[in-house]
């Protein structure tokens, strides 16, 4: 198993709310040892309570990112009679993009709003 975006365990120091409620903030669930390396499912073992949704928020952009390159190729090569329709969905994605790359910054500042000492 790679251990590309793969969280150090207790990267997110968390406290009160900010915990994962399954492994109380220390990433790994013992119980589980069998299991991915006992790495909490539940925040993917960064945890803080809203790990696993930064996580999947990202790899959706990651994914995004790609496809838009991809897109954006097809678009340049493609024939007149295509172009009108890859631009509208190179438009769309783009959108959808930008989305995501803003919901991944507010949870990133949500999750350093939690670590923040009081
Ligand atoms: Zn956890």
């Amino acid at each position: 198993m790679s251990s590309k975006g793969q969280p150090a365990p207790g990267k997110f120091p968390p406290k009160g709310q900010a915990l994962c409620p399954r492994c109380h903030g220390t990433g790994h669930l013992p119980k589980f040892a069998h299991v991915k390396d006992g790495i909490c499912f539940w925040c993917q073992g960064t945890g803080h309570r809203k790990g696993r949704e930064l996580l999947d928020a990202q790899r959706d952009l990651d994914d995004a990112r790609v496809q838009y390159r991809r897109l954006r190729n097809a678009v340049r090569k493609a024939r007149e009679a295509d172009k009108q329709r890859l631009q509208t969905k190179l438009d769309q994605l783009e959108a959808w993009g930008k989305r995501l790359r803003d919901y991944v910054d507010d949870l990133s500042i949500e999750i350093q709003q939690d670590l923040l000492p009081n």
